[in-house]
């Protein structure tokens, strides 16, 4: 029975992860298989996985939308971006300091 029980811990880190990385917006059941396959580190990395609205910002040179920093395309103009010596602040951090 002690392989049952690995299964049902794995599947509960599995769960955990899923849920955390849905709340998170991003895929449950990709978080789900991360987390039940390496559960522990899967579940800790699913928690430390980036806010959407804490991410860096930059705005693109072709047409100006602020996208996110990570971002490899502008997702309206499509134009090719290089990574940015200057970033615009987060969401959250522009919401935590008001522009004066
Ligand atoms: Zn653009």
């Amino acid at each position: 029975m002690e392989g049952m029980g690995l299964l049902v811990i794995l599947f509960f880190f599995g769960l955990a992860g899923g849920i955390v990385g849905r709340i998170k917006g991003s895929s449950f059941l990709l978080w789900f298989m991360i987390s039940g396959l390496i559960p522990f580190f899967g579940l800790l990395t699913a928690i430390c996985y980036r806010w959407e609205d804490r991410e860096l910002r930059r705005q693109c040179p072709g047409c100006g939308r602020v996208v996110k920093l990570h971002d490899a395309l502008c997702t309206r103009c499509g134009t090719e971006l290089e990574f940015p010596s200057v970033a615009i602040a987060s969401e959250a951090a522009t919401r935590a300091r008001p522009a004066a």
